[in-house]
């Protein structure tokens, strides 16, 4: 049997300099836990646009339709800021994750505890957080129709259109309950059915997906209650699913409560392929942080995370993906730190490239 496929976008910034930490780990697999990719490369981003003059070449996007999974490191730079939209390093990024029809966005936050004094919250409430926000990606308000700025008798008028299917509700659900079996079992679904149509069908849908998952406990909650709770009291949830805005909203409060941008990683998931596995693109949160390109700066643990969730959900190899975070833990534990992640004890950073050897050194002792 071939190996699992993997296609590797860096991309603009520092996405090449933290995807080359990643490849290391990638080669480490291979190595030492008998785990060998097909690894190919490609540009996407301002890189594509400056070879071919699209942020994403067709042959670029039909391979990662091919593969087994897309690991993505960040697009985007000032050197592009002046595009045409059309052919912005961000439209790569839009079109991979239509084409492909991602339409579940899982953001795990999750607080190592070395770091639980970065977040803004009181260590007791982030300390060993670990919850996973759902995200519907590819429908709701920003994709629906009616959409624009109109003439209405004397005044212009901003409309767009909150608008879900039962069959995506549905899915977006199904891929949370499914995560949810992986985990602790629990589901918190949010939404606004106390003054959106939306979100009566959404909370129906969600309960009718429910039944086919008898040991998964759902409850439901306003929005706006869950970013409440969300500072509150983190630790109450396991997965939360959630539409497309609230989503938006949602994670990124998720994620500042565990600190650091360069620690977040992402997967975007859709149907299953031929072969069982979900389409999907693993990616860091952060984008090309040009402020500190190209001076090996970077941290790149949201990559490697990012691999892991590959290894997780892509790959069905949550063992190694465990030995991997494992590995992260321990370094941070052991005070390893890049520039991102200094506290204002002060001390002397590590590098990107240091960073990875000191995870790989710690990959070696879990053996
Ligand atoms: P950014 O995430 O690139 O950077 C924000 C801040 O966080 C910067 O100070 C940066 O140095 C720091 N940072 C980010 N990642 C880091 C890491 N791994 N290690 C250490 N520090 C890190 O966001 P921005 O500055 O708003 O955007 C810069 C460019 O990235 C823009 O062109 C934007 O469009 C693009 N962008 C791309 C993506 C993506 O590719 N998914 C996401 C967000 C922004």
């Amino acid at each position: 049997m071939s190996n699992p496929s993997i296609l590797i976008l860096p991309g603009d910034g520092i996405g090449p300099e933290v995807m080359d930490q990643v490849t290391r780990i990638i080669d480490w697999f291979g190595a030492k836990r008998d785990l060998a990719f097909d690894v190919s490369t490609d540009l996407v981003g301002g890189a594509a646009y400056d070879a071919h003059g699209t942020p994403l070449h067709d042959d670029t996007m039909a391979k990662a339709q091919e593969v087994d999974a897309v690991l993505l490191g960040a697009v985007g730079g000032p050197k592009y800021d002046d595009l045409d939209f059309s052919v912005k390093p961000e439209r790569g990024l839009l079109r991979l994750r239509k084409e492909m029809d991602l339409y579940a966005n899982l953001r795990p936050a999750q607080c190592f505890d070395a770091l639980a004094d970065f977040s803004s919250l009181k260590k007791d409430i982030v300390a060993g957080l670990d919850i996973m926000i759902v995200r519907e990606l590819t429908s709701g308000v920003y994709f629906g129709e009616p959409r624009g700025i109109f003439e209405e008798g004397n005044e212009r008028v901003g409309i767009n259109t909150q608008r879900y299917t039962e069959s995506e509700i549905e899915r977006a659900a199904r891929s949370a309950f499914e995560l949810a079996m992986r985990r602790n079992k629990k589901v918190c679904s949010m939404e606004k059915a106390n003054v959106m149509e939306s979100g009566i069908l959404w909370r129906e849908v969600v309960t009718k997906v429910c039944e086919e998952y008898p040991e998964v406990e759902l409850s439901h909650m306003y929005a706006d209650n869950g970013a409440m709770q969300l500072v509150r009291a983190p630790k109450q949830f396991d997965v939360i699913v959630t539409d497309n805005l609230f989503g938006d909203i949602l994670s990124d409060c998720a994620a500042m409560l565990t600190g650091s941008l360069g620690m977040l990683p992402s997967a975007s998931l859709g149907a299953p392929m031929a072969n069982g596995r979900p389409k999907a693109m693993y990616e860091p949160v952060h984008g090309s942080a040009p402020d500190i390109a190209g001076q090996g700066k970077a941290n790149p643990i949201a990559c490697m995370l990012s691999f892991a969730m590959a290894l997780r959900y892509s790959f069905d190899q949550g063992d190694e993906a465990a030995r991997l975070e494992a590995a992260i833990e321990k370094v941070l534990a052991d005070g390893a730190r890049t520039g991102d992640l200094m506290g204002p004890e002060g001390g002397t950073p590590l590098s990107t490239t240091e960073m990875g050897d000191v995870i790989l050194a710690a990959l070696d002792a879990s053996l």
